[in-house]
């Protein structure tokens, strides 16, 4: 192609760029001596471009005032269609738009929008820019099989993937050079339903493309980029999208294309849909074909962050890049990317692990092992913990762990879990030696903090407080809000949770086809001033949803007490596959059935980052009871901290270190008993001692105003000793200083072990 037709050939325009060129002052001859003042006017088309503008970049998802500006153009559309910005803004013209607009007065408030979205992306002066500039030529790029960024978006399925958003919109907001890979899946997550019955029902949705947020991503040839993965039994070819997130792109791999067979196209139907075949093929995708898919971005990555080991291929994808491009030897490869690399691991269960069989690693690998110039059995021993052990599967984590300087769990306890499982690697070493360390995770504060909540912060914190949020200092201020202004903020939240749970209870009755008088009932369920207590995670045994209801003439006691009684709001997702799961959906739905509840126990499906948002928002009690020590962290009690909840939890994952006695509860003191049935009942015990002698007393003691000051003291320690300590912001400075900036080559600090 000539270069008159490279210039003339229409390219992709960039997010919001046909707005800013339509923005763009007209160039005035110099010799003009006056020209006249005019109005910048706004066409229909526009308002629209620019508005398409923000719903085309998720930081419209975590800017209250964008989303608002979205909501009011239609309340209940914006609702029904999962708050879905582009999907609304699809149902008007450019003029209903612009008379809609009028209408409410949101002229400034859009342009407003629109520029604070252009400073944003263009600003220099960020927290990476001072402490982190040797990332700025070599950018990190972060891996994972899930994206939580927005209900609207549903590329993920539980809390891997709200982590992994929260961590890309932090790098956002702290000019952190990142890149994000994972993989477009067409149908998402399953949506729950339950029947008549209480049993769990799956939908999967066909996703429209067309009303996501995401573009071609195009390659530096100029073409839309598709990579192609080998396998012993043909390729495997991929598209890659581009999301906009903040500052921060998400490149996703999509197998629905042309020259894949049936099965292939469907590869990235489900997230973990299939058997050990189709998941070894989807991290094949991810793996090989990330790393592929930035090489055709033309990036030169200065840190591989891998989340998981889902992705943990593209470690051998990069060491094969760096034998083909750069002339190392095999060696010499491994140990230049194990440098480069850093590794998340997150499973504290053995079984929890990926592991694959050699002859899938074969099929799959064995192109790779070709060109890496390994045989069989060299590969293998990469994945075993015992490289000589034939009976050994290929373990995904094992490969992270080996092709990694930098490794890391998800909280302290966890650290240790962590260390101790993977010892055998290091058997020359005592266990405090092993070189995994611990980065706790953290949530990103601005999706998670309440509208409400950030009005009262804003008024009383100081000026700059939200550059700061990941510091200690900033929410010391917490401690000169009035008690009565923070209780009756969390009182409005709390009715705005009730609201919510009322519609969608009544909701659920009605698709069931019950009688009006029990949807009557359910638009009245809950009463805001009983104490009000959430469970809401995945249906995984190990969470035990159930252990509340052990003894179920106890819990009606509790909840039927005259003077101070209690209700729950449950939700949560099982695994299609796991029965034992449904069967607990069941049985806390059912309870509905069951007069001596009286209403004070509620379900409510389809549990999803809108879901958690409400109720995270609302609860007075977010309750945690994993089988210590299975939750490597957890992060959903973070959200209520924020808040003004206080969290009753096991001292198990991030709770174990962060109860201090006076800024939460704690269910036991950390023990580990000999069984499960032991333990099981031990913490049955301890949860009903902590809810009967600390929590409900404490709830219900009220002084003179009717406040109950102790419990206010005990938000405002909660909020002043957690709030930034388990914030997405503490955590992504945190891998920066001790992994990103070190794995690149700059100034060490190493807070991993390694
Ligand atoms: C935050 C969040 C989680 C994480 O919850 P934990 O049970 O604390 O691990 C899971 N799912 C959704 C939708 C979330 O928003």
């Amino acid at each position: 192609m000539s270069h008159a037709e490279e210039a003339i050939r229409p390219r992709t325009p960039r997010i919001g760029e046909e707005a800013r060129s339509a923005d763009a002052p007209r160039s005035v001859p110099s010799d003009a001596a006056y020209s006249p003042p005019r109005l910048i006017e706004l066409s229909p088309q526009n308002l629209y471009d620019k508005c398409m503008a923000l719903a085309r970049n998720l930081w419209w998802s975590w800017h209250p005032e964008v989303t608002n500006l979205f909501r009011e153009l239609d309340p209940i559309r914006f609702r029904q269609l999962d708050h879905n910005p582009i999907a609304l803004l699809a149902e008007f013209t450019p003029e209903r738009l612009e008379a809609r607009a009028a209408e409410l007065v949101l002229y400034s408030r859009i342009n407003q929008a629109y520029r604070r979205l252009k400073e944003y992306v263009g600003a220099e002066d960020t927290w990476s820019d001072v402490h982190a500039g040797v990332l700025g030529s070599k950018p990190v790029v972060y891996f994972s099989a899930e994206f939580g960024i927005h209900e609207s978006v549903p590329i993920y399925s539980g809390g891997l993937g709200v982590l992994s958003g929260d961590h890309v919109k932090s790098a956002s907001g702290l000019g952190l050079p990142l890149i994000a890979v994972g993989l477009f899946y067409n149908q998402g997550y399953f949506k729950q339903q339950l029947d008549i019955d209480g049993y769990q029902h799956e939908e999967y949705l066909q996703t429209r493309v067309d009303l996501l947020p995401i573009e071609p991503a195009i390659g530096v040839d100029g073409k839309p980029i598709v990579v192609q993965v080998d396998t012993r039994g043909g390729g495997i070819r991929a598209k890659v999208w581009k999301m906009a997130v903040g500052r921060c792109n998400l490149y996703l791999l999509d197998c629905d294309v042309e020259g894949n067979s049936p099965e292939d196209r469907a590869l990235t139907s489900r997230l973990y849909g299939g058997d050990t075949r189709v998941r070894i093929r989807q991290e094949l995708v991810l793996g090989i074909g990330g790393v592929r898919a930035i090489r055709a971005l033309g990036v030169t990555p200065g840190v591989y962050h891998l989340n998981e080991g889902h992705s943990v291929f593209a470690t051998l994808e990069a060491v094969r890049e760096q034998m083909n491009a750069n002339g190392f030897s095999y060696d010499d490869a491994v140990r230049m990317v194990a440098r480069q690399t850093v590794f998340t691991t997150h499973t504290p269960v053995p079984a929890g692990h990926d592991r694959f069989d050699g002859g899938l690693i074969e099929e799959h690998l064995g192109p790779m092992r070709d060109s890496l110039g390994i045989s069989h059995e060299q590969l293998m021993a990469l994945g075993r913990v015992e490289p000589h052990n034939h009976a050994e599967p290929f373990c995904m984590t094992v490969l992270g762990l080996k092709l990694s300087r930098r490794a890391n769990a998800v909280s302290q306890l966890h650290g240790h879990v962590s260390r101790k499982m993977w010892a055998n690697l290091w058997p020359w070493r005592v266990e405090e030696e092993v070189p995994i360390g611990h980065i706790t995770n953290g949530v990103h504060v601005p999706s998670w903090l309440s509208w409400q909540m950030l009005q009262l912060y804003d008024r009383i914190f100081p000026a700059n407080w939200f550059r700061k949020m990941g510091e200690p200092g900033i929410w010391q201020s917490i401690y000169d809000v009035d008690p009565g202004e923070l209780w009756e903020t969390h009182y409005a939240l709390k009715n705005l949770l009730l609201q919510f749970v009322r519609r969608r209870v009544s909701r659920q009755c009605r698709r069931r086809g019950e009688c009006d008088e029990a949807v009557e009932a359910a638009r009245n369920v809950l009463d805001p001033n009983i104490l009000t207590i959430g469970f809401a995670r995945r249906f995984a045994t190990y969470k035990r949803a159930d252990l509340v209801l052990n003894d179920l003439e106890r819990l009606f006691t509790l909840i039927a007490d005259r003077d101070r009684p209690i209700q729950i709001i449950f939700a949560g997702k099982a695994h299609p596959a796991d029965e034992p799961g449904k069967g607990l959906i069941r049985k806390i739905a059912n309870l509905r059935h069951d007069p001596r509840t009286s209403g004070r126990i509620v379900f409510i499906e389809d549990y999803d980052i809108n879901v958690c948002r409400h109720l995270i928002q609302g609860v007075d009690v977010w309750l945690n009871n994993p089988r210590r020590p299975l939750e490597a962290s957890g992060t959903s009690g973070q959200k209520v901290v924020l808040n003004g909840g206080l969290n009753c939890s096991i001292l198990d994952g991030w709770w174990a270190e962060a109860y201090d006695g006076k800024n939460g509860f704690a269910i036991g003191r950390g023990e580990i008993h000999a069984n499960d049935e032991i333990t099981d009942r031990r913490d049955y015990e301890a949860l009903y001692e902590t809810l009967e002698k600390e929590v409900i007393p404490c709830f219900y003691e009220r002084d003179a105003d009717g406040l109950p000051r102790r419990w206010i003291q005990m938000m405002m320690n909660s909020i002043g000793s957690l709030a930034w300590r388990f914030s997405a912001h503490r955590m992504v400075m945190d891998y920066a200083r001790a992994c990103y900036v070190p794995a690149a080559g700059g100034v060490s600090c190493d807070m991993t072990n390694r």
